[in-house]
């Protein structure tokens, strides 16, 4: 902001377009530390051909560009976090700018959006695609069948509303089915998350019949579908110092569990601190150190 005064940020954007039929919007680098859907997305524009496709697919593999190219959560220039920016704001700071060009722009052209994201510096996950409930039940029909479509062995809906500052929410908002997804973290590139959203990106177009079904991979099988019911479901670091996971990603746990003791490094006679209820080694008071998802009763 200092170093170039009329200077623009140019934030790329594909757009593959053959005749009329559904749009659909792929998002990556919502944030800039999240790089698997950021990979995934610009091999698509590579690959994907007009001649391939009915309708319209928009694809914007680095949503908040500066915090993309330095590799961080938030944005370099303005400190903003893009996924609690929506709906944006034209006369705000660059990552606001963003989030209201998606938000008026992009969104009321879409029938389906995908914000693809992963753990970031500080979460580590188990790669899984996720929607989050909107409160319109015809709404939520359209995204669970989307996320069925994406089939990733993992499928978590987030049935708690959290901040109306999601991508999600103004998705939600614009009655644009939508998911959401963690495919990876711990600040590297996970193989098999970035497979993941090559073939479940696919079978996502071809949902909304903009691939055709052929042109997509099969599925692996049905998803495991789980829930996450409120901010109950984290776990919060009670002190600062090293964490020690006592259980591992993915393990199934009973309330109450212990999950990891807390060492304090810099007077190691203090006994650990137990915690109840990973990927941060280091934790402060209140980082959260894991979070937890119950198998959806069907
Ligand atoms: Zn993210």
């Amino acid at each position: 902001m200092t170093r170039s005064a009329y200077g623009e940020i140019m934030v790329p954007i594909a757009v593959v377009k053959r005749g009329p039929g559904p749009t659909v919007l792929l998002m990556a680098g919502n944030h800039g530390d999240e790089y698997e859907g950021q990979i995934a997305l610009a091999k698509l524009i590579r690959t994907l051909e007009p001649e391939q496709i009915t309708g319209r697919v928009i694809i914007l593999p680095a949503a908040n560009l500066p915090a993309a190219m330095a590799g961080t959560r938030v944005s370099p220039i303005d400190g903003g976090n893009l996924n609690r920016e929506f709906p944006g704001n034209a006369d705000g700071q660059p990552t606001s700018r963003i989030a209201h060009y998606i938000d008026s722009v992009l969104l009321p052209m879409c029938d389906g959006f995908h914000d693809l994201h992963s753990g970031g510096a500080s979460l580590q996950y188990l790669p899984f695609a996720s929607m989050r409930h909107s409160g319109d039940a015809e709404l939520d029909k359209r995204s669970l069948a989307a996320l069925r479509a994406f089939a990733p062995p993992i499928a978590i809906i987030w049935a708690f509303s959290g901040a109306g500052t999601y991508a999600a929410s103004a998705a939600n908002a614009r009655k644009v089915a939508n998911l959401g997804g963690e495919f990876g973290g711990s600040g590297i590139v996970d193989r098999s998350g970035v497979a993941l959203v090559e073939g479940g990106i696919r079978r996502f177009l071809a949902h909304f019949g903009i691939l055709p079904k052929d042109a997509a991979p099969p599925a692996a099988g049905s998803p495991r579908l789980m829930e996450i019911k409120g901010k109950h479901y984290y776990v919060y670091a009670p002190d600062h110092g090293l964490f020690e996971p006592a259980v591992e990603l993915g393990q199934d746990v009973a309330a109450g569990q212990l999950a990891g003791h807390v060492h304090f490094i810099d007077n190691p006679a203090r006994e650990p601190v137990p915690c109840r209820r990973r990927a941060l080694g280091r934790v402060e008071r209140g980082d959260c150190v894991f979070h937890l998802a119950t198998d959806l009763k069907t």
